[in-house]
């Protein structure tokens, strides 16, 4: 039948990733989390999140339609077709581990620039504090989208700070996998669920 509105399509897709995260994981897809449900976020093992960090060149690959004869005739017509298998496996290549966040130590960083060498998408920066508009014309990758907000460390040693443009992150791990004092951190966020007796479980 489609989207309804956007708050119906965001919860759909919550409820779809609540699906698709038991799934994988072969628990019973009728057990739900409850409504009192918030995130947390968990420091990972180094093997954890060294997952496949490969960046993926691909663009996002379309899901193809029924054809516009027959779905303009039917308007219970499903439009979308969905993947083939093979497609479906390169989509989810492009996976943008939006539950994997990276985290910056202060006190640990010693200014290397290892991880600004091998980001690829030149989102972190290390230079003097300022004005948020002014800071964000000195970033390596210009922060143009003003709706995301910079992620902006304590100040360093040098009294610089890092800075990193979490609207071009790709959370691919490289710089956590590459910073040999670990002060890039990969953690994951995962579901709270509060449960009756008033303790939360994880
Ligand atoms: S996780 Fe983000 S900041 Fe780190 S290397 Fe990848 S794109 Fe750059
Ligand atoms: S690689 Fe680690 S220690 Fe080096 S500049 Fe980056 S965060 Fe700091």
């Amino acid at each position: 039948m489609g989207p309804k509105n956007v708050i119906t399509a965001v919860a759909q897709g919550h409820t779809a990733a609540v699906s698709i995260d038991l799934f994988c994981s072969e628990k019973d897809l009728h057990d739900r989390p409850s409504p009192l449900t918030n995130l947390i976020h968990q420091k990972m093992g180094i093997h954890e999140w060294m997952y496949d960090s490969a960046v993926a060149p691909d663009l996002r690959f379309k899901v193809p339609h029924a054809e516009k004869a027959k779905s303009l005739k039917d308007r219970l017509m499903e439009v979308e077709l969905g993947f083939d298998v093979e497609t479906a496996f390169k989509e989810a290549e492009r996976c943008l581990n939006c539950d994997v966040q990276t985290v910056f130590a202060t006190d640990r960083c010693i200014e290397c620039d290892a991880c600004v060498d091998i980001c690829p998408t030149a989102c972190i920066t290390f230079t003097e504090n300022g004005k948020e508009d002014e800071l964000r014309t000195r970033l390596t990758a210009s922060a143009n989208e003003l709706n995301q907000d910079l992620y902006v460390s304590d100040e360093l040693k040098t009294k610089r700070v890092m800075v990193k443009d979490e609207n071009v992150c790709l959370h691919c791990g490289l710089c956590a996998e590459r910073c040999p004092t670990a002060a890039w951190d990969m953690q994951k966020y995962l579901y709270n669920t509060a449960k009756a007796g008033g303790k939360v479980y994880a």
